[in-house]
């Protein structure tokens, strides 16, 4: 069975990068009912916080990629760490090095100055146990001298790494501490990790920790090494592009489903296809489909597909999703009132909604009360002629027949014996009903908000 992971060092926000990576890493477990672990790489105590951790979490949560069992956390498993560096040892496959930081400063030193290879070459390596001092050591992987180290990426495709470019790397730390070159294999093969789909800015750590397994005789996972994303302009990403923390697009409203659908495309595809359902996604999605060349943001993307995920989400769960986003901007929560007028409404509001914001700019007339205060742009559309034809409409709207034909016909029938066409109506009728300019439909508002309150409405902008 499939077991892929995410192995996210806490040391700030979750980063798109990495939530591509995690989705990736899902969607290959869920696609295949393999499993999707968390291992959060905390050995390095000076920069990793429990905020952190607890930041990662909260966006996978949002991005709705679940995964299995608890978190692991690699700083607590140090002591399994130490067993297996010393378990290479017995084996041969590791040895004590006891130079000390002058005697690898003096050894380089000399390489240079003959111009050999300035990776250290330990003494040590093929040292009688017998004489070996008792004095503090660490522990060095025996790596091959000879030949080469490949990697069969799924991605990138045959990486060879001769093994003279690679040094007896520390696996254990004088104080007895693992390394995290040693710690991330240890912790894979023991979580059972067949598939390791990770940046490829750790594409020659695989080289290295493919020694590790070798030397413990373990099963080499998969590997698969995704290029980075990139901004717009085709460089590496940074704070410049705008927003790159998860939650700084969960904060400005896109719907999460919107966001995997952008984030899966964001270096890999399925032949043409743009919108993809999380059902879609999982079945198509394949390693063979990642591309080696990074990918860029594309926020113009990113608004289409959050828009047709917006628009093709059932009225129940996106109102849900809407009431979720509320509350996690700490914003008041919706009356009884307000949420009915949502449900009414949700059919004619996720139309062209990019984002929850602009389905709230739209709900704007069934979360506003009597009497509804235009905003500036909308106001000006309400000088005294509007507002006497409003006047004229008001019985009209009173007496129609309560249909979206109904109440057209009414609307025509006091545009006509004005000389005006349909459209010229639409402004004063959105400031009446709704206050804004950017609206649902007219007829869909007096549908949803009813004949008394639809009355009212045009009544109180008559004046
Ligand atoms: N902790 C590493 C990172 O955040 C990931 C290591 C891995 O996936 O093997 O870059």
């Amino acid at each position: 069975p499939v077991v892929t992971r995410f192995a996210p060092s806490p040391t700030g926000y979750l980063h798109i990068g990495g939530a591509r990576t995690a989705l990736f890493n899902w969607l290959y477990a869920r696609g295949r009912g393999g499993r999707f672990l968390l291992r959060i790489e905390d050995t390095d105590r000076a920069r990793s916080t429990p905020e952190a951790t607890a930041a990662i979490l909260k966006g996978l949560t949002w991005l709705g990629l679940d995964w299995d069992g608890e978190p692991i956390s690699q700083f607590t498993r140090a002591d399994r760490h130490a067993e297996v560096a010393r378990e290479m040892l017995a084996r041969g496959a590791a040895y004590k090095c006891f130079s000390s930081q002058e005697e690898i400063e003096a050894f380089r030193a000399a390489a240079k100055a003959e111009g050999r290879s300035t990776l250290f070459q330990s003494p040590w390596r093929d040292a009688d146990p017998a004489t070996h001092p008792d004095a503090p050591f660490v522990i060095r992987l025996k790596a091959p001298r000879d030949g080469e180290t490949v990697i069969d990426d799924q991605v990138q495709g045959r990486v060879t790494i001769r093994n003279d470019q690679l040094d007896d790397m520390v696996c254990l730390r004088s104080d007895g501490t693992p390394t995290y070159m040693l710690a991330v294999v240890v912790d894979d093969h023991d979580m059972g990790v067949t598939h390791v789909v990770r940046g490829d800015d750790h594409l020659t750590n695989a080289a290295r920790q493919t020694q590790v397994y070798r030397a413990m005789g373990w099963p080499v996972p998969v590997w698969a090494h995704i290029p980075l994303i990139h901004g717009p302009d085709g460089k590496k990403l940074s704070k410049r592009h705008g927003a790159l923390g998860v939650e700084e697009y969960q904060a400005m409203g896109y719907p999460a489903a919107g966001m995997r659908n952008y984030l899966a495309r964001l270096g890999w595809s399925h032949g043409d296809d743009e919108f993809f359902t999380d059902a879609q996604a999982r079945e198509w999605f394949d390693l063979s489909g990642i591309g080696r060349a990074p990918a860029r943001l594309d926020f113009k993307k990113l608004e289409n597909l959050c828009g047709q995920h917006i628009a093709a989400a059932d009225d129940a769960a996106l109102l849900q999703e809407l009431v979720a986003y509320l509350q996690a901007a700490g914003r008041p929560a919706l009356t009884p009132r307000q949420m009915k007028g949502l449900e009414r409404a949700m059919y004619s509001l996720k139309e062209r909604a990019k984002t929850f914001e602009e389905l709230i700019e739209k709900a704007h007339f069934v979360l506003t009360d009597r009497p509804v205060r235009p905003d500036e742009k909308s106001a000006k559309a309400l000088d005294a002629v509007s507002r006497s034809i409003l006047g004229e409409l008001t019985p009209q709207v009173q007496s129609a027949t309560w249909s979206r034909d109904g109440l057209e016909a009414a609307v025509a029938k006091v545009a006509e014996a004005h000389g005006l066409g349909l459209g010229k109506l639409a402004g004063p009728l959105r400031a009446a009903l709704a206050g804004r300019t950017v609206t649902p439909s007219v007829f869909d508002m007096m549908l949803v908000i009813g004949r008394d309150e639809t009355v009212a409405r045009l009544g109180d902008a008559a004046g």
